[in-house]
Parts: structure tokens; C-alpha cells; sequence
């Protein structure tokens, strides 16, 4: 397609409202003034993607995915140490360094900050995607297109560990072993702690757990009823809830030993019940994980780059087409895709574009 050609379309997978989406034609954004216009090679499936879409939060019309990867394709006036063809991801905007959450040390939550990535309009299930040329990282030759789909993930799990600053020795329970519980695993795992129970009721997803590193996998139902006032017989230093579910964070907290920490990842519509007197007796902490440390998107592909990660266990075997994007949405979240689903937007679709 002719770079000149400004009346140049693309195909992208659009919300179309109601829980539904379709693949459809849109032109191609062309970069304004310091923007680039990227390729997109792969572009991972999110849960936030699954609730913004099955539970209808998306705006009609907007098209998701933020979790990609791929190839500068078209630089905008002003955009300099960058050529088209550069394997790139794109790293968030920095805090304002002035708020007091910046000054103290916490820019993931800066007070300056606009709406979240996966609410605007212009996601990367679709062909082409623009973006300010400020927040490019290039892709080191070792990290593979695929691999390359899991930084915006692992930056959010990396922020997470750096939350709860996991020690050797520490005995740490994961809830949930979707992608995100996998790679939560996963990096555990290549931080050297070796303590790591999965609860998970599907039994696809529990394989998957081991596979990536669990010391041990339970069913959720397994999880022993907390005493009064006291830490169960198996208690943990740390739990990562990672599923999403009311009732597996309100399980997560009552499974922790004296003075230890809840870090909450998955989000969900419905909220948790919280003991507070076990959280008082016991000096338990409860604490949200969003967005990435500062410097979390090289960490993560340092992390990638090590081979320290079993990629081919954290990625589901089967990429698909924009017009896969729905069931692949649908797949992920009723637990038959056992791992992150990517996106390919250039493979070949089955459905026409309209
Ligand atoms: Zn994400
Ligand atoms: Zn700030």
C-alpha cells in the first residue's frame, strides 16, 4: 500500500457495543508531529480487554488491545533516532516527578495522569496503531515478535513483585492461573523463590501452573477455612490475586500468615469481603498493583531477552486474526485458552472485511 496514498485503509477489531465486536475497515491514522505509525505484529489479549468487552464497559466503536509489539512503519515530522522498519514496544509516560505520589516513589499512580491505556479509542487490534515517538523502546534481537506481546503484561507483574518485595524462602500463594497468574508464577520462579502454591479450579489451567513453575497447584475449594485470629496451618508470606474474583481475594487474604501482604492484580466487577479484625490482629496489608515500576518496560524485556522465561508456556499456542478476537475473548475468559492469546492483525482472516 502506497504511503502516499492518505485514503488507505486498514482492518481493526471494533467494540461495537452490546458484547459484541466486528472486524472492520478504518482509515489508516497517519503520525502527527513527534508521533510514529506502527505496524502492529502482535498484540496480546488482556483481561481487562475481557471485562471491557463481555461485561460491556468498552465505548462502542473504540478498538482495544494495548499489549503489543511491532514495526515503525511511518515517522511523523520532528521524530528523530528512529527509521522506519525499528522493532519497538511503547513504554507508559513518565509521572510528573511533583505529585505526591511521584515524590514518593510511586509515579505508577502520578496524580498527573490521564485516562488509562486501554480506554482510549485507538488500541492495536488492528493493523496500524500511532504513537508519541517519546515512549518507543526498541526490541532487542533475542526477544522474539510473540515474546515481545508479553512486556506491557510482565511490566505490570514485575510492578506487582516490586510491591511485595518477595524474598527467597518466602512462601507465596498465587489465585488464579490465567496469563496474568502464569507470568506471576513465571517471574517468581526466575527471581529465585521456589515456594509457590496455585489455586485454580481449572484443571487445564493448573497443569499450565506447573509447567511454569508452580510448586504446587490446589483447587480453590482445597483452600482451608481461616481460624479466628489465628493464620491457617499452611499460611503465606504473600499472596498474588490474579484471577479476578470476589471471592478468591477474600480466600487470598485469609490464607496469609502475621504481617503479610495481599497484592490485588486481577480486577473484577464484583467486590471482596475483607475480615478486618484478621486484618488487625494478624498486621495483614492489602495492596492494589497498577501500571509499572519506572524503567518496567526494559526490566521486562531484560527478563525476556535472559531466557530465564518459559514463553512457550506463558503464550497460547494459537495466534488468531482480528476476526478471532471476539472468541478468542470469549475463550480466554471461560478458561479454555490455557495461556495470553495474541493477536496477529496481518494473518489472514476467514471472515471479509466490510
Ligand atoms: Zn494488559
Ligand atoms: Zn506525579
Amino acid at each position: 500500500m502506497p504511503e502516499t496514498d492518505t485514503h488507505a485503509h486498514m482492518a481493526a477489531a471494533v467494540y461495537t457495543g452490546g458484547g459484541s465486536m466486528a472486524v472492520q475497515r478504518r482509515p489508516i491514522p497517519r503520525p502527527g508531529a513527534d508521533q510514529v505509525r506502527i505496524e502492529v505484529a502482535r498484540c496480546g489479549i488482556c483481561g481487562t480487554d475481557l471485562h471491557l468487552v463481555l461485561e460491556h464497559y468498552a465505548r462502542p466503536g473504540s478498538v482495544l488491545g494495548h499489549e503489543w509489539c511491532g514495526r515503525i512503519a511511518e515517522l511523523g515530522d520532528g521524530v528523530e533516532g528512529w527509521a522506519v522498519g525499528d522493532r519497538v514496544v511503547a513504554g507508559p509516560r513518565h509521572g510528573c516527578g511533583a505529585c505526591r505520589a511521584c515524590r514518593t516513589g510511586r509515579p505508577a499512580v502520578c496524580r498527573q495522569r490521564g485516562a488509562a491505556e486501554y480506554f482510549s479509542p485507538d488500541g492495536a487490534f488492528a493493523e496500524y496503531v500511532l504513537v508519541d515517538a517519546t515512549r518507543l523502546i526498541a526490541v532487542p534481537d533475542e526477544v522474539d515478535d510473540r515474546a515481545a506481546a508479553l512486556t506491557e503484561p510482565l511490566a505490570v507483574v514485575l510492578h506487582a513483585l516490586t510491591l511485595a518485595a518477595p524474598q527467597p524462602g518466602d512462601r507465596v500463594l498465587v489465585t488464579g492461573a490465567g496469563p496474568l497468574g502464569l507470568l506471576v508464577v513465571a517471574a517468581l520462579r526466575a527471581r529465585g523463590i521456589e515456594h509457590i502454591t496455585v489455586s485454580e479450579p481449572a484443571p487445564l489451567r493448573r497443569t499450565q501452573a506447573e509447567r511454569v513453575g508452580a510448586s504446587r497447584t490446589l483447587e480453590p475449594v482445597e483452600l482451608p477455612e481461616p481460624p479466628m485470629g489465628e493464620p491457617v496451618a499452611d499460611a503465606y508470606d504473600i499472596a498474588f490475586e490474579c484471577s479476578g474474583r470476589a471471592d478468591a481475594a477474600t480466600a487470598a487474604l485469609g490464607q496469609l500468615d502475621r504481617a503479610g501482604i495481599l497484592v490485588v492484580l486481577g480486577t473484577g466487577s464484583e467486590a471482596p469481603r475483607f475480615n478486618h479484625n484478621r486484618m488487625i490482629v494478624l498486621e495483614l496489608t492489602a495492596i492494589g498493583s497498577y501500571n509499572y515500576d519506572d524503567g518496567g518496560f526494559r526490566d521486562a524485556l531484560a527478563l525476556l531477552a535472559s531466557g530465564a522465561l518459559p514463553i512457550g508456556d506463558l503464550l497460547d499456542p494459537d495466534d488468531v486474526a482480528l476476526d478471532g478476537v471476539f472468541d478468542a475473548i470469549v475463550g480466554s475468559a471461560d478458561g479454555r485458552r490455557r495461556g495470553k492469546v495474541l493477536v496477529d492483525p496481518s494473518a489472514k482472516q476467514e471472515t471479509r472485511t466490510v
